[in-house]
Order: structure tokens, then C-alpha cells, then sequence
């Protein structure tokens, strides 16, 4: 038999509103680029909708976490603690800015970084220098904590953030995957000093590309904004105050994120729809569930995922689906097992282990038909 061409993949993204109106708009007048009316719209509504003052739209969330970073005033020697399971670019936007990543261990149910491990961590292996917090044994500042919304699923925020208070390290939340998320009522994102969005094409709603840098403290944002144009004093003379980086958003692909923004909410319902879909249908499976959302907290879903009881059977399962044309992908390699980061740790990381060799990601798109989620589910079950 050979294989079915139609791969349902991970996450596609939907253009179904306002979308080709708006890019026409920035054609029809020649605001494509940096500036326009769009990239404020988009900030403002970004803003608003996860109830912090200001909102910086920036290239890509990479962009927007290194910015976070250096506007947070992470420097080169500096440590940063990020959960090892997470995207590369929570820990490359720490090394952009000459510091050193440390993962921290995750919790099994919510998948987010550790708030017990955290603590015991800072605990046992740092002190306090004067007003700085750094570790015992390397003398360096632990300056940052980035904790991660895997998924969609907010980590438990109120803790960590919590814990970041008493230790006096800067809480920068990497929300790339959780628009629409919240904790006890609260937007994933709007915890820390800053929070820092993602609108790649894979993601819940998407720009092409860009990202946004979040943050109800007024001097943060200013800095961040002006460090994504080139660190601009004068336009006028070109005259620059600091070395900045072209990191700000065009306007075309605002213009997307707006039309986007106009259909999160449709987006959202359709995707909780489609989880219950998945964990009602996997109750009482043998050896496999649905990942699902914390009590007290709202996932977007963005993402849904397979928790095995084995290794062998996850990747027996992934198989399955993936020759079925249903695209189902491993978990990230933790960032602690790759190469550039390793043994770079902050206590044991068994729980991200054990979560890399059992969980899997299912497909998830919003416009994800019914029929494909039960399809899927049969295939899960059958032993
Ligand atoms: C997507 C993502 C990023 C990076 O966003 P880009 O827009 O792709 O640069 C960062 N962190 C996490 C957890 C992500 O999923």
C-alpha cells in the first residue's frame, strides 16, 4: 500500500477575515514598510488584549526575547534560567546577549518550568552579593528567569513569578506560544517585566513572521522600542545613541496581524472544541492521554499533545499516525541534550527527559475538521 499524499499537518495557519483587505490597503498606499498605521493598531490591540500598557511589534519573538533580554539589562557572564523544554530561541536569545542559559526542570503536568526545582535550585546554589543575586560557585549574576507557556499551557506563573520576586531576578515570560492563555484570570504574558509574543506561521494567529514585546512598565518598553530601530536619537542626522538592531515589524505584515487579531477569538473556541474532542476521546485509552490545561488556568491549545505511558509506545503511536498522513512530531530535544548548551543545567532534569521520550504533538490547526480529530483518536487507541 502506498502512503496517503494528504499529510494533515501540526498547525496550519487560516486566512479567512480581513487579511487580504488590509495587505491591499498597505499596497494601495505604499505603507509596506517600517511605520503605518498598522503597527500601531497592532500594538495597541495586542496590548489591550492582554491588559498591559505597552506593546513593541517587533520582526520575529527571537528578535523580541533578545531585546527583552538586553533592555532587562542581561549582559555578557550574566546566567539566565529557561525551562530545557522549550524552543531553541528561549536560550539563544540569552546567549545573543553573552549569558549563559540554565535549565531549569519542568513539571509533568502543566509541562512549564519547575516552580519547586526553581526555587530549591537558587536555594542551595546561589547567594546574595551587595544587591545582586549569583551563583555560588561560578560568582556570576543570575539575572533572568524565562519561564515558557509549552504549548499554550501556562506554567504556573504566579509562583515562579513569585519566587523571581524573592530572589530579585527580572521575570521575562516567553508567551511565544500562548496568545489567549490564561492564569486565575490573567493573560500569559503580562506576569514579568516583560512578555514576549510570537507570529510565525505556525502559531496561533501569524504575521508571515514577527513577534511583540509586552510589558505595563513605560520605560522598559521606550527602551525596547528604541533599541529595535537602530537605537535612533535623531532621524534628521542619522544620529544614534547606542548600537540597536533593525528589529522592528513592517507594516504589511501588522496589516496581517490585525486581521488575525479580529479572528483570535473564533480561533480559540475551535481549538478548546477540538481538545475536548481529543481528551474525551482517549478517556479510558490504554496507555495514552491529552495533555491538559492546569486547574486555574485557560490553555489556547495551541498545540495539543499525546502523553504515553512508554517511550516505545510514543514513538510507536507517532509512526501510526505520521504514515496515516497525520503529522504528529516529537517533542523539542531538550535544550540541555544539545550540543552548544550542554552541561548547562540547574539541578536534575529527569521530569524533561521522561516528557521528551513519552509526549508527542498531534494536529491541532483551528479549522482542524472533527472527522480528522476522531480519525486520529481511533488510531491512538487501537493497541
Ligand atoms: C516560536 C517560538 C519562539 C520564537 O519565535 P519566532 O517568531 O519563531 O522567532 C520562541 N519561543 C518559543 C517557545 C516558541 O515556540
Amino acid at each position: 500500500m502506498s502512503k496517503p499524499k494528504t499529510v494533515v499537518p501540526l498547525h496550519e495557519p487560516e486566512f479567512a477575515g480581513n487579511e487580504w483587505k488590509y495587505v491591499k490597503s498597505c499596497l494601495d498606499t505604499g505603507w509596506v514598510s517600517s511605520g503605518g498605521a498598522f503597527v500601531t493598531r497592532f500594538e495597541r490591540e495586542t496590548a489591550a488584549r492582554l491588559g498591559a500598557r505597552e506593546a513593541v511589534a517587533v520582526v520575529n519573538g527571537t528578535a523580541g526575547l533578545h531585546l527583552a533580554l538586553r533592555a532587562a539589562g542581561v549582559g555578557p557572564g550574566d546566567e539566565v534560567l529557561v525551562p530545557s523544554i522549550t524552543f531553541i530561541a528561549t536560550a539563544n536569545a540569552a546567549a545573543y546577549q553573552g549569558a549563559v542559559p540554565r535549565f531549569v526542570d519542568s513539571e509533568p503536568y502543566s509541562l512549564g518550568m519547575d516552580p519547586v526545582k526553581l526555587e530549591a535550585w537558587l536555594e542551595k546554589n546561589t547567594r546574595l552579593a551587595g544587591k545582586r543575586r549569583v551563583e555560588r560557585k561560578s560568582g556570576r549574576r543570575v539575572a533572568a528567569c524565562v519561564p515558557v507557556h509549552v504549548f499554550g499551557h501556562p506554567a504556573r506563573i504566579v509562583e515562579l513569578a513569585a519566587i523571581c520576586a524573592r530572589y530579585g531576578i527580572a521575570l521575562i515570560e516567553d508567551a511565544a506560544e500562548s496568545l489567549g492563555s490564561t492564569y486565575r484570570g490573567r493573560a500569559c504574558g503580562s506576569f514579568g517585566l516583560a512578555g514576549c509574543l510570537s507570529f510565525n506561521g505556525n502559531k496561533t494567529i501569524t504575521t508571515g513572521g514577527g513577534g511583540m514585546v509586552v510589558s505595563s512598565n513605560a520605560a522598559f518598553a521606550k527602551r525596547v522600542r528604541h533599541l529595535s530601530t537602530q537605537a535612533k536619537k535623531d532621524a534628521a542626522v542619522y544620529l544614534h545613541d547606542e548600537v540597536g538592531y533593525n528589529y522592528r515589524l513592517p507594516n504589511i505584515n501588522a496589516a496581517l496581524g490585525c486581521a488575525q487579531l479580529e479572528g483570535l477569538d473564533h480561533a480559540l473556541a475551535r481549538k478548546r472544541r477540538t481538545a475536548e474532542r481529543y481528551r474525551d476521546g482517549l478517556a479510558g485509552a490504554n496507555g495514552v492521554s491529552l495533555v491538559w490545561e492546569p486547574a486555574g488556568a485557560r490553555s489556547n491549545f495551541w498545540l495539543n499533545t499525546a502523553r504515553c505511558d512508554t517511550p516505545a509506545r510514543a514513538k510507536r503511536l507517532q509512526k501510526r499516525l505520521n504514515d496515516a498522513g497525520y503529522e504528529a512530531r516529537p517533542l523539542w530535544t531538550p535544550c540541555h541534550r544539545q550540543p552548544m548548551f550542554e552541561k548547562l543545567s540547574a539541578g536534575s532534569l529527569d521530569t524533561a527527559d521522561a516528557l521528551w521520550r513519552t509526549c508527542f504533538n498531534v494536529p491541532s490547526s483551528a479549522a482542524l475538521p472533527g472527522r480528522a480529530v476522531d480519525e486520529i483518536v481511533r488510531l491512538l487507541r487501537r493497541s
